[in-house]
């Protein structure tokens, strides 16, 4: 019901050209888990730049939402909150520059399509297409695979309204010293209002599941396993010192066939049918396996555009370790499984290559994330996260920035070497904290 009324609220304000429309919602718009209520109920849409820049000069403080799927309060504002509408406006595909440029708002399930049309692709995918591109590249949001940065890594050029109003256009090759800074922003510079993305040629990957890897082959071959396909995921219940299932995305040659698949994978089985990652849900939802090729767009994600992702009515959490720490963290993860299994629904386990960005958690590190896709018991979950994260101590963990974690904010900014330069750029960028919201200045600017 109340995603109901967030849609007609759009609806409404997409059929009003070069308007901002402002709304007092009858009911309190939630994020995507429904386990996160925003503060407020004054939501207004923008559907172009010029909309954009005159919302910003009117209002002191508000926060953009994309499409709502974080699990925490980083989108969420007392005061107002704007959406933004560009439907109207194409992404422009530049087959010379090799990009992709998009607006606020959109979102990867609409864009591969339009990219695979014209033979291009994009490197790697989230777990799910449904997320906004302003939205995950702000947080730092990621597939898998050892060779793969993420999302953020292959932004090339923003567009930015600052607290000012103005456009702020940057990118990689004119601004070297700040771009990075820039990227994963965590909403705080201002309003995205374009990004700009690296594209390569399109390619096709075949998706192999195998389940039951004995924790005896991942202690012994990790490394091997990780890097076995051109994205992995592990996913495990944390029972019977077992990885349940193992997800292998593998780049597929149509013109050369590669040789089948074999039966077993260091001591885990060929799955016979498609499976979800929670093995007792319906396999409908998600992405062809079986080794049938298909695009990248339609093999990347595990689930499909059109269905609902994941569980629904869950919560998540995800850790960022050095990769070179991966064993020890999962096996710290491991020793706590009585206390994790109950709450738990699912834990996948992904690798990130190293990228430039400030605030990235792949910040000058490979990484491995720990993720934990938990029953909707925040009480008991609240009290689980302090325990991993102290279990994880020793490998200085970096949370997801959209997920659920209760490190200290001194502990978490100290694990981000750029926070005071990142602090500088804000300030040039909003220097009364218009974008700023509780968790930022929580997590971020120190200023509770
Ligand atoms: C089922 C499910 C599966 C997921 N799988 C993955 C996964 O595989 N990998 C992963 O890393 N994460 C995953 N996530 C987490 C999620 O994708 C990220 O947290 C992402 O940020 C969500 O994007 P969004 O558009 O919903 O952003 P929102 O939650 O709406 O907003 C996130 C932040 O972006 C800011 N923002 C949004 N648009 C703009 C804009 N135009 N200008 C400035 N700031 C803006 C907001 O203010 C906020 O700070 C998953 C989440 C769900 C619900």
């Amino acid at each position: 019901m109340k995603k109901r009324t967030f849609i007609k609220l759009c609806t409404a304000a997409a059929t009003m050209p070069l308007e901002i429309s402002a709304f007092a919602s009858p009911e309190k718009l939630t994020n995507w888990a429904g386990n996160i209520e925003y503060s407020t109920d004054n939501v207004a849409s923008a559907n172009s730049v010029a909309a954009i820049q005159n919302f910003v000069r009117k209002h002191s403080q508000f926060k953009t939402l994309g499409t709502r799927h974080c699990f925490n309060r980083i989108a969420d504002s007392k005061q107002q909150l704007l959406t933004t509408d560009f439907s109207a406006q194409a992404p422009v595909i530049d087959a010379s520059t090799r990009t992709i440029a998009v607006g606020p708002g959109v979102r990867y399930g609409a864009i591969a399509p339009l990219l695979e049309a014209k033979g291009f692709a994009l490197h790697n995918l989230a777990s799910l297409p449904h997320i906004s591109v302003a939205g995950a590249i702000t947080t730092a949001t990621h597939g898998s695979g050892v060779k793969n940065g993420n999302l953020s890594a292959v932004v090339s050029a923003l567009e930015i309204v600052n607290a000012a109003g103005d456009v702020v256009a940057l990118s990689r090759k004119a601004n070297p010293d700040i771009f990075p800074g820039a990227v994963v922003s965590l909403g705080a510079l201002g309003v995205i209002t374009k990004v700009t993305l690296n594209i390569q040629p399109t390619f096709q990957i075949a998706q192999h599941v195998y389940e039951n890897l004995p924790l005896s082959s991942l202690k012994e071959h990790l490394d091997e396993i990780l890097s076995a396909a051109y994205s992995v995921s592990l996913f495990t219940n944390w029972g019977n010192q077992r990885i349940n299932e193992i997800w292998l995305k593998s780049l597929y040659d149509l013109r050369k066939p590669p040789a089948k698949q074999p039966e077993e994978f260091f001591g885990a089985t060929a799955a016979v049918k498609n499976l979800h990652p929670i093995a007792e849900l319906s396999a409908e939802n998600c992405t062809e396996q079986l080794g049938v090729p298909g695009p990248w767009f339609d093999r990347l994600p595990h689930f499909k555009m059109g269905f609902t992702p994941s569980a629904g009515k869950e919560l998540q959490s995800e850790y960022f370790v050095p990769h070179k720490n991966a064993l020890d963290a999962i096996l710290a993860v491991e020793r706590l499984h009585e206390k994790v299994s109950p709450h738990l629904m699912i834990t996948e386990i992904r690798t990130i290559k190293a990228d430039d960005l400030w605030l990235s958690p792949a910040y000058k590190q490979d990484c491995v994330a720990i993720h934990f896709t938990w029953k909707p018991e925040w009480p008991e979950v609240g009290k689980l996260l302090p325990i991993i994260e102290r279990e994880l101590a020793p490998y200085n963990p970096r949370p997801h920035w959209g997920k659920l974690f209760t490190l200290a904010p001194k502990e978490l900014q100290s694990r981000y070497e750029k926070v005071p330069d990142f602090l500088a750029l804000a300030k040039q960028f909003d220097p009364k904290g218009k974008f700023r919201n509780g968790f930022l200045n929580t997590n971020i600017f120190g200023d509770t």
